[in-house]
């Protein structure tokens, strides 16, 4: 058997530490997993859960960037709100379904620090029409991620905290110990709807502070004891 055209290769990120690479399979993300950012998208924390979306794990959406470097991004195409959401980014290395929360940092390969890229006017406008929310978040260059720190060598994640700066100036500082699902329960929730395989990453959330960045702009991303991101827009 061999194909019709040269099949897209598998992504790999960068381990800390390592020449293996991680290979990706999946891209879930958490959507207001932060009770500041649900309030701030207009939404009340109380009445509503969290909830999942996907991005796609194809090289042009999923973006390893090596420590150290500043990766270049292009803005992407028909929107004029291009928001940065900076997360705590879940690597899986043993598959399962119905993981119980108690069970689930078995299931953890690692972390890293990740940016879910957002055309927020053409989420929101999708949302609005009750409309699936691809065209706001799973385009190209979407999701760049730092390298994964391996489980038993990374910090205590739970409750580490998160920055987010452009140029230099903070536009997001939260702790990860804010999630409302925590990392147990969003593995947990997340392997009843889906069984998780190995490879999987999952995007856990982003704190409040969300907003646009132009041409010409940096953004570094930290967590505590995480190899720490940056990305510009070209
Ligand atoms: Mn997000």
């Amino acid at each position: 058997m061999s194909f019709a055209f040269t099949p897209p290769s598998i992504v790999g990120l960068p381990i800390a530490g390592s020449d293996d690479r991680f290979p990706v399979r999946r891209v879930y993300c958490v959507g207001r997993n932060y009770a500041a950012h649900a309030r701030e998208m207009g939404f009340d924390p109380e009445r509503e859960l969290p909830f999942f979306f996907c991005k796609p794990n194809d090289d042009a959406s999923v973006v390893p960037v090596a420590e150290g470097s500043t990766a270049t991004l292009p803005y992407p195409p028909l929107t004029s709100n291009y928001h940065y959401e900076a997360e705590l980014v879940v690597a899986i290395g043993k598959g399962g379904r119905d993981i119980a929360p108690a069970d689930a940092a078995s299931h953890v390969f690692g972390y890293a620090v990740g940016l879910d890229m957002t055309r927020r006017d053409l989420q929101i406008a999708a949302r609005e029409k009750g409309r699936p929310w691809e065209v706001g978040k799973a385009f190209d260059f979407s999701a760049p991620i730092a390298p994964i720190v391996r489980r038993d060598q990374a910090p205590d994640v739970q409750c580490a905290g998160i920055v987010l700066e452009v140029d230099g100036t903070v536009r997001q500082q939260a702790t990860i110990a804010h999630l409302i699902w925590s990392i147990d329960e969003v593995i947990a929730n997340l392997s009843s709807l889906f069984t998780l395989q190995p490879g999987d990453l999952i995007f856990t959330g982003t704190p409040e502070g969300v907003g646009a960045v132009q041409r010409g702009q940096t953004m570094a991303v930290r967590i505590d004891g995480l190899p720490s991101l940056s990305v510009r827009i070209d």
